[in-house]
């Protein structure tokens, strides 16, 4: 019999086998339900395959914030710069596009801060009991995340960011020249300020902390079905199961957590949720000629260097092009060019052999919140999707929230900024 602390014990279907979805079942099953995953190819070979790997509570910064919108001619116009769209692309963006600048007031931005707070402030933490339990200790190490400006005024530009890390208890050490060239060797001096989160930590392998914790999940007793979700089998708002390509799958509970592909699984509840993509690339180099200490966001040029297992990573850019074009590859090739300038001890040039390009589809909301809550439809299905650029970090706080939603506990934060039905 279940008692307050064992919630009742019901069959979840999760749907999407991302660093969402796997960290989710696996909270699921802690609680002692029947855990179904069910995920179209591989575990960990979506978004959550080729990130930056970064858990920082730093990340709380939403990415429409008030001057956002003055300074996109730039970063287009910039062929190194952060941003690109396609332009057939831009009648389909457009709602969504006026809903990310609508976001981006101080008010807006402040709300939006103190939301994810909860979500990141420890997501760390809120991975190892996952990471113990499967035996990965390996994969995570907490050395902190390093900010790096090459100008004043492009620190100074990011002032109400820091503003923002103070209001939510952000903790960060700002270094100088020698400081910082000291702290993180491998930085050129061209860039002459840094600020250290010492709180972050990062994985050296995203693909493999969610294979790795998925694997655990099956070795716990939790299922595995290798299918594409299509809909929802209900009797009128009671869940009977979830549709697939692979016939239907009976459960009592599902969660959708299908990463940027959610919206079509809102809409087969009547739910109409502005979730889209901002794609972005990753360029690794194979035992590169040196190395950071620790991730590194050069600000200036807005993407992030992470130290892996494999080699040096360099991630970023937002690229709006939807779901179905195919990848631009000189996106990756700009994170290279931008990655010598960061770090002047890498070779000028690569054989191909060591270098690998990589596209995923960030599962952006225009208000940097995650969608976490019940489906209008039916109390039975709960979203956890549009994670945007934080959604490695946010995942285990994501999957204990879901967990509370399923068990009918109280989560242990105001969910409320992240209702479906917020727009
Ligand atoms: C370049 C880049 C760098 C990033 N760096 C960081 C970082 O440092 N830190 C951080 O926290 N975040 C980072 N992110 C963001 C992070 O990667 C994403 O927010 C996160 O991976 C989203 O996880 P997810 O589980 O929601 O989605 P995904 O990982 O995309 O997983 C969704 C899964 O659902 C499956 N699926 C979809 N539809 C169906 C269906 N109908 N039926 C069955 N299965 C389905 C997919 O196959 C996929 O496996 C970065 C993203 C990019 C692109």
């Amino acid at each position: 019999m279940a008692t307050s602390s064992t919630p009742a014990r019901r069959t979840v279907a999760v749907i999407g086998g991302g660093a969402v979805g796997v960290a989710t079942a696996s909270f699921l099953l802690r609680d002692g339900h029947d855990v179904v995953l069910i995920e179209q190819y591989g575990l960990g070979e979506g978004a959550s395959f080729g990130n930056a790997g970064v858990f920082a509570p730093s990340s709380i910064v939403p990415m429409s914030m008030p001057g956002t919108l003055a300074k996109v001619p730039g970063y287009l116009l910039d062929p190194l710069g952060p941003l690109s769209i396609r332009w057939r692309y831009v009648p389909t963006l457009a709602p969504w596009l006026m809903r990310f600048v609508k976001a981006g007031t101080q008010d807006g931005v402040r709300a939006q801060a103190r939301a994810l707070t909860p979500l990141l402030h420890d997501s760390y933490g809120a991975w190892l009991p996952l990471v113990r339990n499967a035996g990965g200790e390996d994969l995570v190490r907490r050395d902190g995340f390093l900010a790096v400006y090459r100008t004043q005024a492009d620190f100074e530009g990011d002032a109400l960011g820091y503003q923002l890390r103070r209001d939510n208890n952000v903790a960060f050490e700002v270094m100088r020249e020698d400081e910082l060239w000291q702290f993180e060797p491998s930085v050129s001096h061209d860039y002459t300020i840094g600020v250290l989160f010492p709180q972050a930590g990062n994985t050296v392998n995203p693909k493999r902390l969610v294979r790795t914790v998925g694997e655990q999940f099956l070795r716990d007793g939790g299922r595995l079905v290798k299918a594409q979700a299509r809909g929802f089998a209900r009797e009128g708002a009671r869940l009977k199961g979830v549709e697939t390509d692979a016939g239907l799958i009976p459960a009592d509970a599902a969660v959708v957590a299908a990463g940027a592909h959610s919206r079509n699984l809102c809409a087969a509840l009547g739910d109409d949720i502005p979730l889209d993509t901002e794609r972005g690339y990753h360029v690794l180099i194979a035992d590169p000629d040196t190395m950071p200490r620790r991730p590194i966001l050069d600000a200036s040029a807005k993407f992030v260097s992470t130290p892996m297992e494999t080699g040096l990573r360099m991630a970023g850019t937002v690229e709006f092009a939807g779901l179905e074009a195919p990848p631009n590859w000189t996106r990756a090739d700009y994170l290279l060019t931008l990655g010598r300038r960061l770090f002047p001890g890498l070779a000028p040039a690569y054989p191909e052999s060591r270098v690998s390009r990589w596209m995923g589809f960030r599962p952006s909301m225009p208000d940097s919140l995650p969608v976490i809550g019940r489906a209008g439809a039916t109390p039975d299905v709960v979203y956890a999707f549009g994670h945007g650029h934080v959604g490695l970090a946010s995942a285990a706080r994501t999957g204990m929230t879901v967990a509370d939603l399923i068990a009918g506990r109280p989560p242990a934060f105001d969910i409320a900024p992240f209702a479906p039905t917020r727009f």
